[in-house]
């Protein structure tokens, strides 16, 4: 069995029979990884709480025909820890674990841009560096753009005018001027338009001055929904 190795942040783990479990990993280097712990679940297993959800370890993995196997785990930062002590914290990892998950479809193709943004969104969220909405929803639209699916907010879709941006269409791709708006477009207003562009970029200097509007969580939620083509669960129970 070929034995590889690389690093990786733990995106979830499902039961497998009496004391094993399937770790799904975004690693560094050969992208998502789906590996089987075995007896990760006993008391004295051997990986201790090392291969649970938001660990950033290193890893020794052998290739398997279906699953890999982890063979050996060392701690590289502990930002469950922190993340899991703080529910704020922790629900909004849950969206950004989820997003990671979803977004990356296939494996062991390599997302190296995928794993830096994922790594720094978890620091930052341990590390209390902004607010965690903030963090996460930043993490799902700079993760979409990555993918592919960056919004277009500084003209209008239809006639490429720059002012009375007042519309965002999440199906046409960004904001649409009031003469041109199609009919699903969101009447969006120049502080919300302002805050949902700073996420994409990640402009810290302008999000870390209030809380994120409720307009513009509504925005970062549809356009997940609808790149992922399907809900981000944990991102509705922020909503509740
Ligand atoms: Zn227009």
């Amino acid at each position: 069995m070929a034995i590889y190795r690389d690093e990786a942040v733990v995106l979830k783990t499902v039961k497998l029979g009496e004391a094993d479990r399937i770790i799904t990993l975004l690693t560094r280097d050969h992208g998502k990884v789906r590996a089987v712990a075995k007896g990760v679940r006993r008391t004295r297993s051997r990986f201790g709480a090392r291969l649970e959800p938001f660990m950033r370890a290193d890893l020794l993995l052998a290739q398997g025909r279906s699953l890999d196997v982890v063979s050996q785990a060392a701690s590289i930062a502990t930002y469950a820890d922190a993340i899991s002590a703080d529910y704020d914290l922790y629900s909004n990892g849950g969206v950004i674990l989820e997003t990671a998950d979803k977004l990356v479809a296939t494996e062991h193709e390599p997302a190296r841009a995928q794993y830096l943004l994922l790594v720094s969104a978890l620091a930052s969220l341990a590390s209390h560096a902004h607010d965690p909405h903030a963090i996460s929803a930043s993490y799902v639209m700079r993760s979409l753009a990555l993918a592919g699916w960056r919004p277009r907010l500084d003209s209008c879709l239809v006639c490429a005018r720059r002012d009375r941006l007042d519309y965002c269409s999440v199906a046409g791709g960004g904001t649409m001027c009031s003469g041109d708006h199609t009919t699903d477009a969101i009447k969006v207003d120049p502080g919300s338009l302002d805050q949902f562009r700073a996420l994409c970029s990640g402009d810290w200097g302008r999000l870390d001055g209030g809380a994120l509007n409720p307009l513009t969580a509504r925005l970062v939620e549809k356009w997940g929904e609808y790149y992922l083509e399907r809900p981000i669960r944990s991102l509705r129970l922020l909503d509740s």
